[in-house]
């Protein structure tokens, strides 16, 4: 056993452990951090788009070094259908604002900068180390964790889990249930390079402005999935994702679905040319809030995707890691001043924070969402996507055709494929679950 004995041991060196072991460091705690990753991003993937507001709260001058790719001016929805795409386009000059509200990143090489910040502050980072248990007394609190390096026991007053979606550690000690099929999402993407300026010419941007497309639509093939294109610097990322029970039962192979976006005649100019260097898969949690597992306990707390935080309506993952592993260090932090134990009752605090801020309050807000994309895939991302674009096609086609009878022929298109009541009842639901 080894003497060393740690205000905190976090777990997993991502979003939401690099901003919990932060916090501590910096505020004094002597903190152990596990990546079982050769370097720190080495197994992380993500679109990605990183939210400086939640970053600013933790380090707030990281523009000074941060590895940061484009600041995003632009954000387009498309509905698509096998053929056409239409959209919703935002962009304004507003956001190129001296502090940019958002940024593409490359994991691995954010991850890195992240990780030094969180050693300059003072935490022992260990990379290439799996925690492969949590050890607890007789009453069954959590007092430290063994690795895959020697099985020795390391001591700490508190586990900080944030271990990431599959979050095993957690769920082998008994601490919250394996995530649902149904509650998982499965995304693949690829890194497709290309010279900055013809990034620039394709997306209309200048001056490392940034572009995200986003994409629903018969492009998941009658599943519940979003796929993504973003503009980094010298790389475009481009990926789709689904549900995981989804994939299950249709049997489609997610790197089709992924060549079927990339095909899709909106896309194929955009990445035309382009070199591919990178494939990965990752799976991300989209359960919502009720999915969300037991936070805290008896010298524990969880953080991130291993806590199921995050926004899949509004596809937002990384800040609400970063926030919860900041105030899951806060609270820890706090307990500390106050000379508590690390008790349940004590870090039920990291609980009460969280249900303040806006990721409790926005998960709560979608928490009839998940469920009803899921039982109704097929209307929302197949057969509505069709009619609106046959609708909209007929719309803009001009010929003999006199627009009243257009008019008619599309309502009477829709009544044909959901009837009347189930148009309302649609409507009416998804209202439900967005209000
Ligand atoms: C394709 C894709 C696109 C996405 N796009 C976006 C986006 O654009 N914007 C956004 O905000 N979010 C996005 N997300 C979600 C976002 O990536 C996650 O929400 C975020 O990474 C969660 O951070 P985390 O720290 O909880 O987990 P992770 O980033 O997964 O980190 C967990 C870490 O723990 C380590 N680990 C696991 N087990 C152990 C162990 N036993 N011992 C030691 N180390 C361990 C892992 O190696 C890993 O480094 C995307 C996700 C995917 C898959």
């Amino acid at each position: 056993m080894t003497e060393e004995n740690f205000d905190a041991i976090v777990i997993g060196a991502g979003m939401a452990g690099n901003a919990a072991a932060y916090t501590m460091a910096s505020r004094g705690l002597k903190v152990l951090q596990l990546e079982r990753g050769e370097y720190p991003g080495s197994k992380n993937v993500q679109g990605a788009i990183l939210y400086s507001n939640m970053l600013e709260k933790i380090i707030p001058d990281f523009r000074d070094d941060a590895p940061l790719e484009r600041h995003l001016v632009e954000q387009r929805f498309w509905m698509m259908d096998n053929t056409s795409h239409m959209g919703m386009q935002y962009r304004s000059d507003d956001f190129n604002e001296s502090r940019h509200n958002r940024y593409t990143i490359i994991r691995a090489q954010f991850d890195k900068w992240f990780s030094r910040k969180v050693r300059d502050a003072g935490a022992v980072v260990l990379c290439e180390t799996t925690a492969t248990e949590l050890a607890r007394d007789t009453d069954g609190r959590v007092i430290g964790v063994r690795t895959d390096r020697t099985g020795d026991l390391i001591l700490a007053d508190v586990v900080v889990l944030a271990e990431g979606v599959s979050g095993l550690l957690g769920t082998r000690a008994g601490l919250r249930e394996t995530p649902k099929p149904e509650h998982l999402a499965l995304a693949v993407k690829e890194m497709h390079f290309l010279p900055e300026e013809v990034i620039d010419q394709r997306f209309g941007l200048s001056a490392n402005e940034g572009c995200v497309i986003e994409a629903a639509g018969t492009i998941s093939r009658d599943m519940a999935g979003l796929a993504f294109l973003y503009t980094n610097k010298e790389s475009i990322s481009i990926g789709i994702g689904c549900l995981v029970s989804d994939f299950a039962s249709t049997r489609q192979p997610p790197y089709e679905l992924l060549e079927g976006f990339k095909n899709h005649p909106s896309i194929r100019p955009l990445i035309a040319g382009s070199e591919v260097k990178e494939y990965a898969a990752h799976l991300i949690p989209e359960g919502g809030y009720n999915a969300i597992p037991q936070l805290f306990g008896n010298g524990w707390v969880v953080v991130g995707d291993a806590a199921q935080l995050n926004n899949a309506v509004h596809r937002e993952g990384s800040n609400l890691a970063m926030t919860s592993g900041r105030l899951a260090g806060e609270a820890i932090h706090q307990v500390k001043k106050r000379q508590g134990q690390m008790t349940k009752e004590n870090l039920a605090l990291y609980k009460s924070m969280l249900d303040k801020s806006f990721v409790i309050k926005d998960l709560r807000k979608y928490k009839d969402m998940p469920a009803l994309l899921h039982t109704n895939s097929r209307n929302f991302f197949m057969t509505y996507p069709q009619l609106l674009s046959q609708a909209a096609q007929n719309f803009i086609r001009v010929d003999s055709t006199p627009k009243i009878d257009k008019e008619r022929a599309a309502t009477a298109t829709f009544i044909k494929a959901r009837s009347r009541w189930g148009l309302v009842s649609d409507a009416v639901r998804f209202a439900f679950a967005w209000r």
